[in-house]
């Protein structure tokens, strides 16, 4: 064991020994919750607990018998990749009443289970916090029925939610939205593809949906005729594909249902368009969870264990979830309630809050610096809309700060950069050289690593340059675009989440191909220079057994100690091995090197093969959230352009000199917060290119664990894992932990 540290508590204090931990899926199942249902189990028998499944949610608890049924850790494997729910999720409308409920007591008692982990929407968390404040009353009658015993005076409980339609928290991060998202986009996306390449409008494309109906906002009288005459209107611009966007339950405001039918045959009739009609339905649910969701409910189900061991009877019931980067736990039912006030929000219009226009005038330009990333153009098309709205004249420069140098600089129009939302690579094209007046040190040596590093190091130059061209002083800001995610001051880089989906679906497709076959170990090599972080999380969203990275080295015995976990698997029903390795994680021992090391090692109990993925992780088409966070990230940023213009323009011109004036938007813990690039030299490693902290580092044991390795805890900082380095496993630890 690591020195303890006297702020720390080690998980030890938090041993689940003793007790029983009941976890069931509850309301509309939703993409992710069976990752979260993984992590919840294993978690929980890693501290020591007895781990139960309740099938088809309430119903199950209801009905006890055969729906409880004690979990394994062999019985959640090969659960990540598959969409849905593996324990089966059901409405229950016998818990909605005080009899079903004493029901459901009676199984949980029965069963020493006191601990119960719901995931499921509102109705299903309010639901549980229900039954948690009914928990005594009930036992005092099972008791007076001959049938309880009074010691497990206490329900404790947490929730996860883990539903596709609900905004829950006003955050876009419960379980499945993401998902979902991935789904409807590829559809859309299949649309405008099928459009392109048939009528190739490529250009005129609108982008997003022109119209959209949602039950939330009844659309007003009139808004037929509205609708056409706006479709007609983008007609005339050139567009010859509008997609109009109708949720399930949409109606007028006299409460009348406007379906999707209803909307084609008026487009028909009013303006004659060719209209198709495709409805995602189930759609939405189907597929695989995507990284967002498997690692995000992985996190939680982990955190949801831990709450659990922390709760006494005076705690209220919370629900874990993630603010911003930050996991968080909430109380249950002030969430709910959040929930209920984002609806009036949305009801209230708040969004249409008008955007002022200054009417400055000023002239911005935008350029993408480094390795193309997805997501970046949703970035750039953001930051052209919302600087032109702002009354600015936008300005492109292609190819980076080459093409600054050479003058590549255009004025760019609010329909030049329709349809880039869901364009990969970059549109203005991008290129790794330094800014043209000083070829300075740390830039001349730098190579097309991939790295919006190469951003940052150039805004450095920028500031310098200051002094002797006024030029210069101008407002700039940069934001984090980057497969690799290596940007100091900000935990999150535009393009790292469609790099982690590219992982995870090929490590999906490279561990189905072993399936069926003799046991087998995967050695896959992931990008990102120095930085470890899409070996880490992707191989935490893939359920890897070990990830190589240069930031936590590593020596022969752990390969050792990695070889030995692998061949204790294999004795289990569990006959597969993932392993990822960072291409930079060490000089010596190289991709080849480990794969030869393994295939010799397991000789006769696994064979080994070795995977490259190469450029493909920098992605097609961006994710949802690239697609999201590129958008939101880059309006911030040009709304701030637009205060320091304005600030710093004095006599008729724009001066500014400070250092505050040049500036890194990054997401940090739970806010995005603007950093002076000057602030953030102190917290680089320039060498490696690497920020000296980083967050993620804190969810390496979290995928260990979820592998069975025996690895330390800490939970300091209430809701925040984090990681007690211990460098080398001892001989006792390197086998299996259970
Ligand atoms: P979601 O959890 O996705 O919002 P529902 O609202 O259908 O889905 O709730 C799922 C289940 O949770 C219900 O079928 C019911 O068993 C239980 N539930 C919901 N609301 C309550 C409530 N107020 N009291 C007791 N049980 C409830």
């Amino acid at each position: 064991m690591a020195q303890p540290d006297s702020k720390k508590i080690f998980f030890e204090n938090l041993s689940g020994a003793g007790k029983a931990i009941a976890v069931l899926t509850s309301g509309g199942d939703a993409q992710g919750m069976n990752a979260a249902v993984r992590a919840v189990v294993r978690m929980g028998l890693y501290v020591g607990a007895k781990v139960y499944f309740i099938h088809e949610g309430y119903q199950g608890m209801v009905d006890g018998g055969d729906n409880i049924r004690e979990a394994t850790w062999e019985s959640v494997s090969s659960m990540l990749q598959v969409g849905g729910t593996v324990i089966g999720s059901a409405r229950c409308k016998e818990f909605r009443t005080h009899e079903g409920r004493l029901k459901a007591a009676h199984n949980l008692v029965q069963r020493g289970i006191t601990n119960l982990c719901v995931i499921g929407g509102d109705g299903s968390l309010t639901g549980a916090n229900l039954f948690r404040e009914e928990w005594s009353g009930l036992l005092t009658e099972l008791v007076e029925q001959g049938n309880a015993i009074q010691k497990y005076s206490a329900l404790h409980i947490v929730g996860m939610v883990g539903s596709i339609d609900n905004d829950f928290c006003g955050t876009d991060m419960t379980i499945g939205t993401d998902s979902a998202l991935h789904r409807i986009i590829e559809v859309v996306d299949a649309i405008m593809t099928t459009a392109q390449s048939y009528l190739a409008l490529v250009s005129a494309l609108a982008c997003g949906a022109d119209w959209v109906l949602i039950p939330e906002m009844p659309p007003e009288d009139g808004w037929e005729e509205k609708m056409c005459q706006k479709l007609s209107a983008t007609r005339s611009r050139g567009t010859r594909l509008n997609i109009i966007i109708v949720a399930e339950g949409a109606i007028d405001r006299h409460g009348k249902p406007i379906t999707s039918s209803f909307v084609k045959d008026l487009v028909v009739k009013c303006l004659g368009f060719d209209t198709r009609v495709t409805i995602l339905g189930h759609v939405q649910r189907g597929g695989t969870p995507s990284a967002f969701d498997r690692i995000l409910a992985s996190r939680m189900g982990v955190e949801a264990v831990l709450a659990l061991l922390e709760t006494t009877a005076n705690t209220p019931a919370c629900v874990v979830s993630l603010c911003g980067n930050q996991s968080v736990r909430l109380p249950l039912m002030e969430c709910v309630q959040m929930t209920q006030e984002v609806q009036k929000a949305m009801d209230q219009k708040r969004f249409e809050e008008a955007v002022k226009l200054r009417g400055s005038n000023f002239n911005v330009a935008v350029l993408n610096v480094g390795a193309p990333a997805a997501g970046m153009n949703a970035a750039v098309r953001s930051a052209v809309r919302v600087g032109i709205s702002e009354g600015h004249k936008m300005f492109a420069v292609s190819d980076g700060f080459e093409g600054f140098y050479k003058g590549q600089i255009k004025e760019i129009k609010w329909a030049d950069v329709g349809g880039w939302t869901g364009q990969g690579g970059s549109l203005l094209g991008t290129k790794s050289t330094s800014p043209p007046n000083q070829p300075a040190k740390p830039l001349a040596d730098t190579k097309a690593l991939g790295s919006a590093l190469q951003a940052f190091l150039s805004l450095l130059e920028l500031l310098t340059a200051r002094g002797k061209y006024d030029e210069f002083c101008v407002p700039m800001v940069m934001v984090p675009a980057t497969v690799s995610n290596n940007v100091p001051g900000s935990d999150l880089s535009i393009g790292a989440d469609t790099a982690l989906n590219a992982i995870t679906t090929t490590c999906d497709r490279i561990k189905q191909s072993a399936s069926g076959t003799k046991r087998r170990v995967f050695i896959i090599e992931t990008m990102g220079g120095y930085c470890g972080y899409l070996a880490s999380v992707g191989g935490l969203a893939a359920g890897a057994d070990a990830a190589y990275i240069f930031e936590e080295p590593f020596d022969i015995r752990d390969l050792q100690a990695n070889v030995e976990h692998l061949t204790e698997k294999m004795k289990t029903s569990i006959q597969r091995g993932l392993v990822l390795r960072n291409e930079n994680c060490n000089d010596n021992y190289t991709t080849d090197f480990i794969y030869q090391l393994y295939s010799e090692e397991g000789r006769g109990v696994f064979d080994s093969r070795k995977n490259v993925l190469g450029h493909m992780q920098q992605g097609g088409a961006p994710s949802p959230f690239d697609r999201n966070f590129g958008t939101k990230i880059s309006a911030k940023a040009m709304q701030w352009i637009t205060k320091k213009l304005t600030e710093t323009f004095r006599q008729g011109r724009v001066f500014a000199n400070t250092e505050d004036s040049c500036c890194l938007l990054g997401m940090r813990r739970r806010a995005l917060v603007f950093q002076p690039v000057v602030q953030l030299k102190g917290e680089t490693d320039f060498v490696h290119r690497i920020p000296k902290e980083q967050w993620w580092l804190k969810l390496r044991p979290l995928m260990k664990i979820l592998a069975k390795y025996k690895t330390s805890y800490d939970v300091s900082d209430s809701g925040q894992l984090e990681h007690v380095v211990r460098n080398r496993p001892k001989e006792s630890d390197a086998s299996v932990a259970m």
